[in-house]
């Protein structure tokens, strides 16, 4: 069962080692962990449902504090403590595009404001019930989740679109293909959620962004259903799937979407090596990206999230042996890691191999880099566990991302991370705070910073400390005119940054597109604009 107010199935925890707890404690302090609320406390607090019956809609109160937020640090507080504010006044599990369609339809004639729902793994805010003198209903898409159609000619799988990512992958396995979008969230995260937020998966330098691997598919609106074909490309003026790419629920429910597919790779590996320093890192992996390396994941992480990995990763003898053996090789003071994955023919796997050693010339040798490489890869999904178990330890952890061109990526980086560090210090708290960069592009690249931080003495203190931190970083971001995000999207959290980049006039157009599927505007209020 999917725990009601953390990450993750309730029958997996993942303890840390117990080097990591001294680490953290020297790092940032031993804190005093918040009180749980129970789900039997909160089952009290959901108000009566507004919505009139329908036999496809369920009043249920805990299915509705299920729905009622996703995984977004203020999500999470909201859940622990139990004051979630605004719950859903039902939840709908449609099984196919008719039974949408038939739900939108009812919103449309009763008022109702309608959350169009994934996998809820949204960590800016995206499904969550905003106060409304509507009723509000959230439409769960995980029923519609098949293999509809495959067509092995032009390499394209028409799937239902609440199909999470392990259906794909099994779905496709079973026919020698894959889609290869690997979002840590895999396990619970929708195609339509993908779309619909624009997300990356681990492996985008290989199999590329949501983007590029949707082809179409069909959206349901309040106006009627919009059919986008899967042609290979087109210049019949600008392209609706565009538009849909992004759309965060605002113009309609994606009910079957097209990917585009390839055969499986007869072999994948993933490395994980160390520079001796950031710089030398930073050169190297932009080197390889213009010589053309076929790799399907590169992640380089500075120093502080290296020695955090090797921290929370290995158990003291392990950490030992291996800072003995990365010294030995020449990776001391200011190590910094990189993982990186190899996909393909056994041909151009061992060809890219070779290549990746010739230019990335590490510190520390082979060994080393399968073993931890194969433990990345072990752990890619489950680490997104230990958010629990840091939580019960009486640690906040949340991650930001954003994406700008090399010219700026290091200076941008300092900058996100100088910012929380300093918006925690204001209030005489320490964050532990690292960065990696993790989608890499010829032009530039994505930075990735997480922050862990001891939770204040109060849930509202905790909240407000947050708060703090992300407005700090956010508004360097959008001053160095980078974006506010890569690939978590905008929801509510960053709203108040997307004028700033789009311009008033840009935000307009938005909403006017939005207003063309959705006039009365029931379609999940308050999220992307206005
Ligand atoms: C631990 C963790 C790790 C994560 N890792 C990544 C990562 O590696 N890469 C990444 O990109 N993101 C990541 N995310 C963020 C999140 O998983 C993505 O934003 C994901 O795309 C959301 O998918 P979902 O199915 O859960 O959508 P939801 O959270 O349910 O919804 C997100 C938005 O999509 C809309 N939506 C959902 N389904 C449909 C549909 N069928 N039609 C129309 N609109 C729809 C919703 O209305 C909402 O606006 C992570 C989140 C967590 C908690």
């Amino acid at each position: 069962m999917r725990r009601w107010n953390g990450w993750g199935d309730e029958s997996i925890s993942v303890p840390l080692p117990k080097g990591a707890t001294e680490f953290l404690a020297q790092a940032i302090g031993k804190p005093t962990p918040l009180p749980d609320a129970r789900l039997e406390d909160v089952l009290t607090k959901v108000p009566p449902s507004r919505l009139p019956d329908h036999p496809l809609i369920i009043k249920d109160p805990e299915r509705r504090i299920r729905h009622a937020r996703g995984q977004s640090f203020p999500d999470w507080l909201a859940l622990r403590s139990g004051n979630i504010g605004t719950f859903p006044d039902g939840v709908a599990f449609p099984e196919d595009s008719q039974q949408v369609r038939e739900l939108l339809a009812f919103a449309k004639a009763n008022g109702i404001a309608v959350i169009p729902y994934g996998g809820g793994t949204s960590v800016v805010g995206h499904i969550n019930p905003q106060e409304d003198n509507r009723p509000i209903l959230t439409i769960d898409m995980g029923r519609i989740n098949r293999l509809l159609d495959l067509d092995e000619q032009s390499l394209l799988a028409t799937f239902g679109a609440g199909a999470a990512g392990p259906d794909i992958e099994a779905q496709l396995r079973a026919h020698g293909y894959t889609l290869g979008h690997y979002p840590q969230s895999f396990e619970y995260s929708t195609l339509g959620g993908w779309v619909a937020t624009r997300s990356s998966g681990q492996q985008s330098l290989y199999y590329g962004r949501i983007e590029r691997l949707f082809a179409g598919g069909i959206m349901e609106t309040p106006q009627g259903p919009v059919s986008l074909p899967p042609f290979p490309a087109s210049a019949a003026g600008p392209d609706l799937r565009e538009m849909v790419l992004g759309s965060e629920g605002r113009l309609g429910i994606l009910t079957e979407i097209t990917v585009r597919i390839q055969p499986l790779p007869q072999r994948e590996t993933f490395h994980v090596l160390f520079f001796p320093d950031w710089q030398t890192g930073l050169e190297r992996v932009r080197h390889a990206l213009r010589t053309g390396l076929r790799l399907s994941m590169l992640r380089l992480s500075n120093h502080t999230e290296t020695t955090t990995f090797l921290n929370l990763g290995g158990g003291r003898t392990t950490l030992s042996i291996l800072e003995k053996l990365l010294s030995f090789r020449g990776a001391r003071g200011e190590k910094c890691m990189l993982t990186f994955a190899v996909s393909g023919t056994k041909r151009l796997h061992k060809q890219t191999i070779r290549n990746a050693f010739r230019l990335f010339r590490p510190s520390a040798g082979r060994t080393v880099n399968r073993i931890l490489g194969k433990k990345w890869m072990e752990n890619r999904f489950r680490s997104a566990y230990l958010r629990n178990t840091l939580w019960e330890m009486g640690y906040g952890i949340d991650t930001l991302e954003t994406a700008t061109t090399w010219n700026q990526v290091d200076h941008l980086m300092k900058g996100i991370e100088d910012a929380i560090c300093s918006a925690f210090s204001a209030k005489g708290q320490k964050a532990l705070v690292f960065s990696h960069l993790s989608h890499l592009y010829p032009q530039g690249s994505s930075i990735y910073t997480t922050y862990l931080f001891p939770v204040a003495s109060t849930y509202e203190k905790t909240l407000r400390q947050w708060a703090q931190a992300k407005n700090a970083a956010s508004n360097v971001i959008v001053a160095q005119r980078a974006t506010i995000s890569h690939h978590h999207g905008i929801g509510i959290d960053h709203r108040p940054y997307l004028v700033r980049e789009k311009g008033k006039l840009g935000l307009d157009a938005i909403a006017s597109v939005c207003k063309s599927f959705d006039p009365q505007g029931i379609m999940n209020p308050g999220k992307l604009v206005e």
